[in-house]
């Protein structure tokens, strides 16, 4: 089944205790169509970049099946920028720089050959262009998954509501979900924000893992306890690209099948922070995933 992408294509800085970067490629919509890569073929670019952006970069995602056409090239403009600097924990950050360059009048086009796509990913960026590009899709696809951050609701929070109230899957970390929902409780998070709108909703918790809910039924899945987390940069992303390409290619969008592919994004987003920026997640293999996959199963599975 098709998917489309629809987020940032971005340079990144970033800071961890265990070094800096200088600008290297990142952005939701990178990480969500690499880490889909590994499941679906049809597999839709939307975004915008600056003609500061490198080509081999544009080949890379090519080569890796990535549908371009929807990758506009700004001539004489600058592509996104954001940066941002880890505490000691990994857990949480802080953004340093945000320069929207681009994004700034982002007027997504969806071209005609992905107009059928059945899997549609609302990657971060503004509400009010997710919901533009909700509204120029003809045929409302089978499943509509959105991801935001605290950044959107301190700006744009009405904006995000409104969006809400038109998609099937929201993903979403901790703080956000608590800062979104004026609750503590995740439990009782997870209930006002379904009343919003999304029948489903993802809570990321980092190292912690992620947590599924859907009307009175709930999913955990953890994380991969690793020896060495470098980055955590796109692991968000990563985890939703490798949800979504698993519903994609199953073409199943059950509770049960939800649970699996909560398993598949968790294995993906293991491999993003073990390198700086998208480095681990490009060219994996099949049995790499396959291998990294059983030992989610190895690490949960108990019998009572
Ligand atoms: P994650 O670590 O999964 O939350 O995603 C990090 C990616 O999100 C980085 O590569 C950034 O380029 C991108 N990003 C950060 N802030 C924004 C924003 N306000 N809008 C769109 N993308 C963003």
């Amino acid at each position: 089944m098709s998917l489309l992408t629809v987020g940032s294509v971005a340079f990144d800085a970033l800071e961890t205790p265990f070094g800096k970067t200088d600008k290297i490629i990142g952005g939701a919509a990178t990480y969500i169509t690499l880490s889909a890569s590994y499941f679906t073929a049809d597999n839709n670019l939307v975004a915008v970049v600056g003609d500061d952006f490198p080509e081999e970069m544009i080949r890379l995602l090519q080569e890796h099946g990535v549908n371009t056409e929807g990758l506009e090239i700004k001539e004489g403009e600058k592509t996104f920028f954001w940066s941002g600097k880890y505490h000691n924990d990994m857990n949480s950050r802080d953004t340093v720089e945000v320069q929207l360059n681009v994004m700034e009048k982002f007027d997504p086009v969806i071209p005609d050959s992905y107009q059928d796509c059945q899997y549609l990913m609302l990657g971060n960026t503004a509400p009010a262009i997710q919901q533009m590009v909700l509204e120029r899709i003809t045929k409302r696809p089978k499943l509509v998954m959105l991801d935001t951050m605290n950044f959107w609701m301190d700006i744009a929070m009405d904006d995000l509501k409104s969006v809400l109230k038109l998609i099937d899957v929201l993903t979403i970390n901790d703080e956000e979900a608590r800062i979104l929902s004026g609750d503590y409780s995740l439990r009782r998070a997870a209930k006002t924000i379904m009343a919003m709108g999304p029948k489903t909703l993802i809570i990321k918790k980092g190292e912690h893992g992620a947590l599924l809910f859907q009307g009175d039924q709930v999913f955990f899945c953890p994380a991969l306890p690793l020896e060495e987390v470098f980055d955590p940069t796109g692991a968000g992303d990563t985890f939703a690209g490798g949800f979504i390409g698993y519903l994609a290619s199953t073409d199943d969008i059950s509770f049960d099948n939800m649970k699996r592919a909560i398993v598949y994004g968790s294995a993906m987003a293991s491999f993003c922070v073990e390198k700086f920026g998208s480095e681990r997640i490009v060219g994996l293999t099949q049995e790499e995933i396959s291998a990294r996959v059983q030992e989610f199963v190895q690490l949960a599975h108990f019998q009572i």
